[in-house]
C-alpha cells in the first residue's frame, strides 16, 4: 500500500464536465504527488504558447504524498499553472486544512481547464463533482467569500468544507494575485490568483471524507512521536526577542555559521517567521529602501519590528494540518491606528519587510492593516511591496509626479500614501490599478526600470542575494524565478543534507566572499538544496520542517514508511532532481528563456554598497548560475536540460504517459 489516492480529478469549465482518472503507479514512484504530479501533468497538457489567462492554461491543486499519513509538517498544498507574471512555470503553496481535503475527496490533485461563462465554484464531496453558480460570491473578499459559502452550505454537506478562493485582486486578474484559504492565508506567488480569476472560478470547495491510506501508520506515528518529543525539549527564556536585532548585527560581521535546526524550530514556534525581521534588518539579509539601503538607513527600526511587540497582541496560535510547531497566529488589532478590521493573521516576515524597511515605513500598525487588506484581497504582499517601493523611488527621483499618482505623495516612509496606493491597486483604480500587475509591467508603462526589482518578471522574496550568493543562484536559476523558498546557505547549514545525499558537501562556516569564488562547490550545495526542496514539495512538506534538519524531520524515513518503499536518500534526492527538470522543461516548451533571467544590477552589487554588512560585495551570479545548471546536467549557457540528463532521469518515458 502507498499513501497516494491513485486518482486525479480533471475539470473542464467550458463543457462543465469532470472526470476522475487513475494515475499509473510508476508516475508516483517517479515524482511523488504535490508539485511533482503537477509538473508531470502540466508539462504534457498545457500547449506551447498557451495564454496564461486563456482557456488552455490549467490550474492545478495538489496535496503532497505524505499528507494525511500522520507525518508531521506535511499539510501544505501546491497550486501550479503557467504564470502570467513570468510566462513560464508558476506555483505557490499554502497550509491550513485544504491539502488533506483534496485527498479526502479521493484525489491527489485537481486539474482545471477552460473558462466558465459566468462566475462558478467547484464543489466536490468525494461522491459528486459539481460546477455551481458563484455569482452571489463574486465581488466579495476572500474572507467574506469563505464565510458566505460556509453559511450557505451549513447543514448540507456531511462535513464542514475546506475552501480555496480568490478575492478582488484575483477577480480583476492582477498578475500579483494569489489564492486564499482559511480566512486569508494565501498561496501568493506566480500570479496563480489571476489564472483562477481568468477562469471565472471563484472557489474550490471540498467536503470529502475518504480515508487516506498509509503503508505503515505505526512507523509514521513513531517518527512523529520522536519529533514531537524533541520539539518539547526545545525551550529558551521568554523575552529573548529583544536580543534578535543584536544577533543580526553580529551576524552581519561574521562568516556564515551552520545553524542547528532545533534553534530555527524554536524561533518559528515562539514567534513565527517574524522572528527573522530584526535579524534580517541588521544582518544585511533584509532589503531596505527598495534594496538600496543599509542598516545605517533604518538605525533602530529593528526595535519597532521586534517580534515581542507582535506576540503581545496575539490572541491565538494556529497550526497547519499535522503540524506540532504552529507558526501562525491571530492578532487583535481592534482600535489600533489605521485598523479597519478587528483582527488579522500574524504578519509573515516577508510582509513586514516588504511594507516596513523596504519602504522606510516605521509603523507596525500600518503593517497589520496592510496585511489584512492584502490577504482579504488575495494579493501577494511580496510583489505588492516591491511594486510600491519602485513607485516611491520613481516619485522621489522625479519620474512620477503627483498628477500621475492621483495626488499621492509617494515619499519614503509616507504610511498614509502607501495605504491608499495599496487600496487603489486592489480596486484597480487609477495609478494603483495601472501598477497592479507588478513591478515589471509598471516600469514598462511608466519608466524607472532601474528601480524595478524583479527577476524574470517576478518580484524577489525579502532576502538579499548580496548577503547570500546561493540565494542569488536560486532567484535566477529556479524555474519560477524570484522565489526565496528554494534554498539559502543558512537553510543548507541547518539541514545536514550531506547525511542523506552522497554527493552533497558538508556545510561549514565560511566567509561570504568564499561563496562568491568557489563555483563548483556552491553549485553542488545549490543543487542539493533545490532537489531537496522539490522532494519536500512532492511530499507536501513544510520548509520549516526542512529547516529542522534531516535528523529531526526524517523525510526519507517518513516516505519509506508511508509508501512501503525502502529507498535511500540518493534515490529520493533524484526524485527532486526529476521534478526540477520537468519544471524547467515546461519553461523551455513554453518559450521561456532561462538565460534571459538575471538579478537586478542593484542586487548583484553593481555598483557595490559603500557601507554596511554588504559593503563592497559584487556577485558573480551568472557564473554561479552556469555552474548550477552544469551540476544539474543542463546546458550551462541556455539552462536547457541536456538529452542525456532527460534520459537518465527517465523523463522521456514519463512524458510518453498521457492521460
Ligand atoms: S511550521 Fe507553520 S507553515 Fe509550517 S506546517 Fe507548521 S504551521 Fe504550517
Amino acid at each position: 500500500m502507498t499513501s497516494f489516492m491513485g486518482k486525479i480529478l480533471r475539470v473542464d469549465l467550458v463543457t462543465q464536465t469532470a472526470d476522475s482518472i487513475s494515475v499509473p503507479p510508476e508516475i508516483y514512484e517517479a515524482v511523488l504527488a504535490g508539485k511533482g504530479l503537477e509538473a508531470w501533468y502540466l508539462y504534457s497538457h498545457i500547449p506551447a504558447g498557451a495564454d496564461p489567462l486563456g482557456p488552455e492554461n490549467i490550474l492545478a491543486f495538489a496535496a503532497g504524498a505524505l499528507c494525511g499519513t500522520g507525518a508531521f509538517l506535511t499539510g501544505r498544498w501546491t497550486v501550479a499553472c503557467k504564470s502570467p507574471l513570468t510566462g513560464g512555470w508558476g506555483d505557490a503553496n499554502c497550509g491550513g486544512l485544504f491539502a488533506p481535503a483534496i485527498k479526502q475527496c479521493g484525489y491527489d490533485a485537481i486539474f482545471i481547464s477552460g473558462i466558465a461563462e459566468k462566475p462558478v465554484y467547484l464543489f466536490c464531496d468525494g461522491k459528486n463533482v459539481e460546477i455551481r453558480d458563484a455569482s452571489a460570491y463574486w465581488g466579495l473578499d476572500a474572507t467574506e467569500t469563505e464565510k458566505a459559502l460556509h453559511a450557505d452550505l451549513d447543514g448540507i454537506c456531511r462535513k464542514k468544507p475546506c475552501i480555496a478562493c480568490i478575492g478582488p485582486a484575483g477577480e480583476k486578474c492582477s498578475f500579483i494575485s494569489g489564492i486564499c484559504n482559511e480566512g486569508g492565508r494565501i498561496a501568493a506567488r506566480s500570479g496563480v490568483g489571476a489564472v483562477m480569476g481568468s477562469k471565472r472560478l471563484k472557489a474550490v470547495v471540498l467536503a470529502g471524507a475518504k480515508a487516506i491510506p498509509c503503508d505503515d501508520p505505526a512507523k509514521v506515528k513513531a517518527l512523529s512521536k520522536e519529533l514531537g518529543e524533541k520539539l518539547l525539549k526545545m525551550t529558551l527564556p521568554t523575552g529573548l526577542g529583544v536580543l534578535i536585532g543584536a544577533g543580526g548585527t553580529m551576524m552581519g560581521h561574521l562568516p556564515s555559521i551552520p545553524l542547528d535546526g532545533s534553534l530555527t524550530s524554536y524561533m518559528f514556534r515562539e514567534w513565527g517567521t517574524q522572528a527573522n525581521t530584526s535579524l534580517a534588518i541588521t544582518s544585511g539579509d533584509g532589503p531596505i529602501k527598495n534594496w538600496s539601503g543599509t542598516p545605517h538607513d533604518v538605525r533602530l527600526m529593528d526595535l519597532v519590528y521586534n517580534p515581542e511587540h507582535i506576540n503581545r497582541i496575539e490572541t491565538v496560535k494556529y497550526h497547519c494540518y499535522s503540524c506540532p510547531l504552529g507558526c501562525g497566529g491571530k492578532l487583535n488589532i481592534r482600535g489600533r491606528k489605521y485598523a479597519e478590521f478587528d483582527e488579522t493573521h500574524k504578519p509573515e516576515y516577508e510582509t513586514i519587510e516588504a511594507f516596513g524597511p523596504l519602504l522606510m515605513n516605521w509603523s507596525l500598525d500600518s503593517i497589520y492593516q496592510l496585511n489584512e487588506l492584502l490577504n482579504r484581497a488575495g494579493m501577494d504582499t511580496i510583489s505588492a511591496g516591491n511594486t510600491v517601493a519602485w513607485a516611491i523611488e520613481c516619485y522621489e527621483n522625479g519620474l512620477l509626479t503627483r498628477d500621475q499618482t492621483d495626488g499621492l505623495e509617494l515619499t519614503w516612509g509616507n504610511t498614509e500614501a502607501v495605504l491608499q496606493l495599496v487600496k487603489n491597486m486592489i480596486a484597480r483604480k487609477g495609478f494603483g490599478g495601472a501598477i497592479a500587475d507588478g513591478v515589471k509591467r509598471a516600469s514598462e508603462k511608466f519608466g524607472g526600470k532601474e528601480y524595478a526589482m524583479h527577476i524574470g518578471g517576478q518580484e524577489p522574496g525579502m532576502h538579499d542575494a548580496r548577503n547570500d550568493p546561493q540565494l542569488g543562484i536560486h532567484f535566477v536559476a529556479e524555474p519560477a524565478p524570484g522565489k526565496h523558498t528554494v534554498g539559502m546557505s543558512i537553510e543548507y547549514s541547518a539541514m545536514s543534507l550531506c547525511d542523506i545525499c552522497s554527493w552533497a558537501p558538508p556545510a561549514k562556516p565560511h566567509a561570504k566572499s568564499r561563496d562568491v569564488e568557489d563555483l563548483e562547490d556552491i553549485a553542488l550545495i545549490s543543487k542539493a538544496n533545490a532537489c531537496y526542496t522539490m522532494l519536500t514539495d512532492g511530499a507536501g512538506g513544510c520548509y520549516y520542517g526542512q529547516m529542522m534538519g534531516v535528523h529531526m524531520w526524517k523525510l526519507i524515513e517518513y516516505l519509506n514508511a508511508a509508501e512501503g518503499w525502502n529507498y535511500d536518500g540518493d534515490h529520493y534526492i533524484e526524485i527532486g532532481e526529476r521534478i526540477q527538470a520537468l519544471r524547467q522543461l515546461f519553461n523551455i516548451k513554453q518559450g521561456f528563456d532561462p538565460a534571459a533571467v538575471k538579478l537586478p544590477d542593484r542586487m548583484q552589487g553593481i555598483p557595490p554598497l559603500p557601507s554596511g554588512p554588504l559593503k563592497g560585495i559584487t556577485l558573480r551570479n551568472r557564473d554561479q548560475v552556469s555552474a548550477h545548471w552544469r551540476a544539474f546536467g543542463w546546458d550551462d549557457k541556455t539552462g536547457v536540460p541536456l538529452p542525456d540528463t532527460v534520459k537518465q532521469l527517465g523523463i522521456d518515458r514519463l512524458t510518453e504517459v498521457i492521460l
